[in-house]
Formats: structure tokens, sequence, C-alpha cells
């Protein structure tokens, strides 16, 4: 149960001041409809109005608060013509300029002879001091009305910022404040405040040092935010390693039947990451490991090997996939090798229902199946392993914490669990996504891959690009054309990638193909089946391409608008080719204006291969969780993190989440109680669930 403290956190914001039904939905899309959704909500600027010169003293393009007395409404002759009203102090005279304006109002607002606040931004306009629309219009008796330092929010259409600010400052007065839960001595060291206070410095600032990362405000926020998601993964952790893992001992026989028919030797990073593996299949300790390795590092045939080494030793493994086609994927690469060195192979997906997926699980719950492939569907209630003792992930991060938990429930004894992952995660980050697990590394690329040339080319030469791609397929390349991104909105990705599809047809007849994320999944594999055998040589798509697939015969990638993309999203899209033995070219087509930041980005794909070098550039440019493209990867998201300003914080944070678990694992202490509201606060409550079950 959530705490009640913190049940105001979470009402509905509707309950606010100026929120209503259309309010409320913008502001769903910007940040979320909860209280504490508001409460992230934090500024990215200020507005100082404490400027207060005299009319005459006031620097011209400055935002300034001016006392003045109302002198004379000047009404607009025509519709075009502005409604002025003269303004005047002692030092000279204001001009207040109103387009569109309604005559009634302003005299209401502006009575002549009156002393009036106003607040905007000063104009000289022939040697006149003016302001047009001033931002405030204040009686002195309501000073206080008019914000000294005014913040700014990101904001949607259809949206205000004074609506915005207006809630927010609602939503502070509208909850209690918490228990402490951070450590007294770091609070004691870095003089911070309580939660509460800290929300109400950034929202009510004194002036921009509040807002920058570095202050105490700031970067209490972001250590809790820390705090949490470290304080989940740990208690995740420490569930898993409860559990005593098994000794999976093998007799290296099928292994050696594998290696035997490999058409090549593995690299040192395979060898090494496969030695580190099997250490843990074969010690007493539950696995929980990483395999990280670059799109194309070959961590396929190392999952394998590490399978059959568990198969060896008498237990059934699940392979993971995050999408059909990966798993179908998997299953394609797999299975020769499989058949080869005598280990039964499955694939179980969403699709697989009535007879056919009997006929899967009868013989998984009777041991006859040694290795099963599959999506989430894998993990569903009636899925049953006879003794299922290793698990492997793919692409660890699209699937959350209670996936992992469910997959972990078909075991009997404890599970060796390995992740994979091709996001080429900066160091920095990895412990923030996976919190602390050990971590194996492919760095190294298998021998004889060539270097795929990179460009980027402007929007606007798109016809030469199309042209290109017209003479390499008349010579048999085959091309993948990857269509921008739009935010928000999947329906108009997919409209821009049906566009494009549209314009090619054009050029290429019945041998252009669509895929986009809507397409039913058998649809999908027809046209990815089709491009592989080569009926297709041109395969427009959104980016559900994005992981895993693989077309040794495709060279050339074209992305569009790739200043839209995160550069580790740019970079598993480029891996697409560049994988069998012909030259590859990958090609940027960019916007026609673009800033000195997205060039600067485009550069280093231009200049790089290295994933890890790539995403540490991308993470010093851009400073922040962008560069995992969180909405695209499924990564948690963090709102009050700063990952290039608050660096430290990620480790303190660990500590602190293994000191915790160390003291008091089932958080009952007083400072316990308190972690416990903030696990729900930041919704990182799965681990508290998980205490409560046992
Ligand atoms: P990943 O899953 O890491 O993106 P894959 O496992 O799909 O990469 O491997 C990419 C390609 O490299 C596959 O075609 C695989 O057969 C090949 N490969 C893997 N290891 C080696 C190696 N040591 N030497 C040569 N080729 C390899
Ligand atoms: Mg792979």
């Amino acid at each position: 149960m959530r705490p009640e403290a913190l049940f105001d956190y979470f009402s509905d914001i509707e309950r606010l001041p100026g929120i209503g039904k259309r309010n409320r939905q913008a502001i769903e899309k910007l940040a979320g409809t909860r209280t504490r959704d508001l409460l992230f909500h934090l500024p990215t600027g200020l507005i100082d109005r404490r400027y207060r010169p005299t009319v005459a003293a006031a620097t011209p393009g400055s935002i300034a608060t001016l006392e003045v007395t109302v002198e004379e409404h000047r009404p607009s002759q025509n519709r075009r013509a502005p409604y002025r009203v003269i303004c005047r102090d002692a030092s000279g005279e204001l001009t207040l300029v109103f387009f569109n304006a309604r005559g009634d109002y302003l005299r209401k607002q502006l009575p002549e002879g009156e002393v009036r606040l106003i607040s905007g931004k000063v104009e000289h306009y022939l040697s006149q001091v003016q302001m047009t629309h001033p931002d405030y219009i204040v009686a002195p008796e309501n000073a206080a009305e008019l914000p000294a330092v005014e913040t700014i929010y990101p904001l949607t259409a259809g949206l205000s910022g004074k609506i915005l600010r207006k809630a927010i400052l609602a939503a502070l007065e509208s909850v209690p404040d918490l228990p402490e839960w951070q450590e007294p001595s770091v609070v004691a060291r870095e003089g911070w405040m309580p939660i509460l206070d800290a929300l109400h410095a950034i929202h009510e600032p004194d002036g921009p040092e509040d807002l920058a990362p570095r202050s105490k405000a700031r970067r209490r926020l972001a250590a809790d935010e820390l705090l949490a998601s470290q304080l989940a993964l740990a208690i995740v952790r420490e569930r898993t390693r409860k559990k005593r893992g098994r000794r999976l001992q093998g007799s290296r026989h099928i292994r050696d039947r594998i290696l035997a028919a490999l058409p090549y030797k593995l690299t040192g990073d395979q060898k090494t990451a496969l030695d580190e593996i099997v250490g843990d299949l074969e010690s007493d300790r539950a696995m929980l490991r990483l395999l990280q390795g670059d799109v194309g590092s070959g961590k396929t045939v190392v999952a394998l090997l590490a399978m059959a080494a568990a198969v060896e030793a008498g237990v059934q493994c699940a392979l993971l996939a995050p999408t059909e086609i990966l798993a179908n994927q998997h299953l394609e690469t797999l299975q020769p090798l499989a058949e080869k060195a005598g280990l039964r192979i499955a694939l179980l997906t969403g699709r697989s229902k009535g007879k056919p997926r009997q006929a899967v699980l009868e013989p998984l719950a009777a041991g006859e199946i040694d290795i099963l492939v599959g999506t989430h569907a894998l993990i569903q209630g009636d899925v049953a392993f006879k003794d299922l003792g290793f698990a492997i992930i793919d692409e660890q991060h699209r699937f959350g914490v209670q996936q992992r938990l469910a997959l972990a429930g078909k075991a009997s004894a404890g599970i060796d669990v390995l992740g994979m992952t091709a996001t080429p995660i900066p160091r920095t980050l990895t412990l923030t996504v996976y919190g602390d697990l050990d971590v194996s590394r492919i760095m190294e690329k298998p021998p004889g891959r060539l270097p795929v040339d990179t460009r980027v080319v402007a929007l606007d030469r798109i016809a030469d690009v199309a042209a290109g791609i017209q003479r390499a397929v008349a010579s048999g390349a085959r091309a993948y054309w990857v269509c921008p991104l739009v935010e928000e909105s999947e329906k108009l990705d997919i409209a821009a990638a049906e566009e494009r599809y549209a314009s090619l047809k054009g050029m290429f007849g019945p041998r252009v193909g669509l895929v986009h994320g809507k397409m039913k999944g058998a649809e999908k594999d027809e046209v990815m089946a089709r491009f592989q055998r080569g009926e297709i040589s041109v395969l427009v798509s959104t980016t559900v391409i994005e992981v895993g697939v693989n077309v040794p015969e495709a060279t050339i990638m074209v992305i569009e608008q790739a200043e839209r993309f995160g550069l580790a999203q740019l970079h598993q899209l480029r891996g697409r080719v560049g994988r069998g033995s012909g030259k590859s070219s990958c090609i940027l087509l960019r916007a026609n204006e673009i800033g000195e930041v997205a060039r600067a980005r485009l550069k280093i794909m231009r200049e790089s291969e290295d994933g890890f070098l790539i995403a540490e550039e991308d993470l010093r440019l851009r400073g922040g969780g962008e560069i995992l493209g969180t909405k695209q990867s499924g990564l948690p998201e963090f709102r009050l993190v700063d990952f290039a300003e608050h660096a430290d914080l990620i480790e303190l944070a660990r500590d602190d989440a293994r000191l915790i678990i160390n003291r008091d694992p089932e958080l009952k202490s007083e400072r316990g109680q308190a972690l416990r509201h903030l696990l729900y606060l930041f919704e990182r409550d799965e681990g508290v669930r998980l205490m409560q079950s046992g």
C-alpha cells in the first residue's frame, strides 16, 4: 500500500485551480496527470522582473517593471492600427501598444489617472519608449501578484505558462512534507533541505542560480531520483541472489561440437566473456550478468555456447527477445548450429496458438526441449518448463523488473540470468540503468569487417541519393531506408514512411517494400523475408528494424532526418550494414538547416564506428538521459537527473543503496519507512511489493 503521506502527491491535477479538461490534457502530454508529475516538471529558465528603472532609464530590449500613471487611452482608428495607452512617470512617457485590443477591458485594467505597475519588454521606437502587450498590469495594492522572478516551463500547444505556473504553485501548497530518507550525514555535508523545500526552491527561485544543475535543490532532487532507482535495483538483486544458484557444471561435449561446426574462431573478447559466463554457471551463486557488445560483435554465438554449457549440466534454457522479428531471427541463426550439436530448440511467441503452441508446451514440460526462444509470451502463466536453469534476456533494457521476476518465477531453484545489450551505454550510466551487476564486454569486432563509409548529406540532395541507390540496386545491392522519427506520435512516423514508400515506388516499382510498427506480425515477417531473399531491394521502414535484424547482403543504409535520432540509435541502425563482405555505406540525410550541436553530433557519426565512444561523446554534447533515446529504448525515465552534471551522485546512490540493503533489508527501521515513501514517490515500488511477497 502506498503510504498515506503520498496520497496528495498522486491525486489528479484536475483538483488544482485553473485545470479544466483541456488544460489537463495538455499537461498530461507534457508531464502526466498526477500532482507529483507536475511537481517534477522543472522550469528551464526564468524571467527576472526585479529590474525597476524609471521610464527614461530603462534599457531597450530588457524586461523591466515600471511604475507609471495612466494618462490617456488612444483607441485604434482602424482595424490594423494598434490601441495605444499613454502612461508617464517623472522621467518621461511610456506608450503601451495593443493589437486587436478590447477597449472596455483595457479601460478597466488601465483607468486614466491611476498608478499601475507594468512589466514586460522595453522597446524604443522612433525615440519613444514603448511596451507591446505587457506581461503584467497590476495595481500597486496588488503588487504581490507580480512575480519578482518568473519561471519558464517547457510548454505544449494550448497551454499557457501562466496557467501552468499557477497550477504548479497550487500543487506545491497541496502536498505535505515527507520524512527524510537521505542519509543524515550526506544531508548535513551537502547542506540539503527537505524535498518539499527543494521543490519550492526550484519552482519559486530567487534567481538563476537556484535552477542551475549544481544548486542544492537540484542536486537534492537528482539524488532522490537516483537513490530510488538504485534502491529498487538493489532490492531485486538481493532477492535474486538470496536464492542460491545451482552449480551447473557441463561436460563440454555439446560446446565442443558447436565450436567444431563454427566457420570461424571466437575472438579474444568472445572467449573471455564466455569464460566469465560459464564461471557464473559453475558457481553456486546465482548469475546476474550483463553481456554488452556492439551490434555485430558476435553476442549470439556466445549466448549459444553458454546455453550449451547449461544444457550439458542438465537444465533447460530460455532466450527472451523483445520482438517477434528478433525471436524469429534468433531461432534461424541458432537452429543450424543447435541441430549439429544435438540441441533441441523451439520457438514460442504471441502468435503461437492452438495446436502449434501445445506442440511446444508439452515437450517443454516433459524436458524434451533444451532451448526455448521467444518473446514475452514465454513468461505467461501456462508456460511450464521441466527444469529451467538459465535465462538470457536479449536487449535487456526493454524488459522491466516485473518481467525479469516473472521469468525467474518459472524456475524451481535459483536461476542464472544473463542480459544482453547492444546499446552502448557509457560506464557512468550502466550503473543507473542496470544497477550493480556484473558486466562482460565484447569490444573487439570479428575480423574482416570493412568500415562503413558514412556520409552526411543535406535533404535537398535527396534526388541524388535516390539516383545513387538506383544505380547500386541495378547491380544487385540492397538498401534500408529509415524514415524520420516524429516525436510523440507513431502515427506520424508511419505517415512519413508511407509517403516515402510511395515516392520511391515511382523509381523502384515492386522492388521497394515497407515495414512499420503497426503492421501485423505476419505481414512484417513476410516483407522482411522478401528483403532477405532479395525479392525486395529497398526496404523503407520506421525504426522497427532498429535491433538485431541480420541481412548481410544489405550494404546501404539511408537515414532520413538523422539529426532527430539519438546517436546510440543511429549507431544501431548503421550496424545493420557492414555485416557481409561487401563495402557498405550509410547516408545520413539531414535537414537543410541544422544547429551547431546537431552538426557536431552527425560529425561524430561520420568519424567513429565505436559505439562506446559515440555514446560518451553524445553524452558530453547533449548531457542528458536523452542520449539513450529513453522513449525508444524503454530505459527507465529520469526526470530530475542531469547525467552530465550529477555523475557523482550516481555512485553515491549506489553505495548508499547497498548499505541500506545490508543493514535493513526489509526497510523496517525509521529510515527504512521513509525510504518506502521514496520508492513510491518515484514509482520504483516494485521493490516494495517484492519484499512483501516474501
Ligand atoms: P550481435 O548479436 O552481437 O549484434 P551477431 O551475434 O549477430 O552480433 O554476430 C554478427 C555476425 O558476426 C554473425 O553473422 C556471426 O556469424 C558473425 N560472427 C560472430 N562471431 C564471429 C567471429 N569470431 N568471427 C567471425 N564472424 C563472427
Ligand atoms: Mg544480436
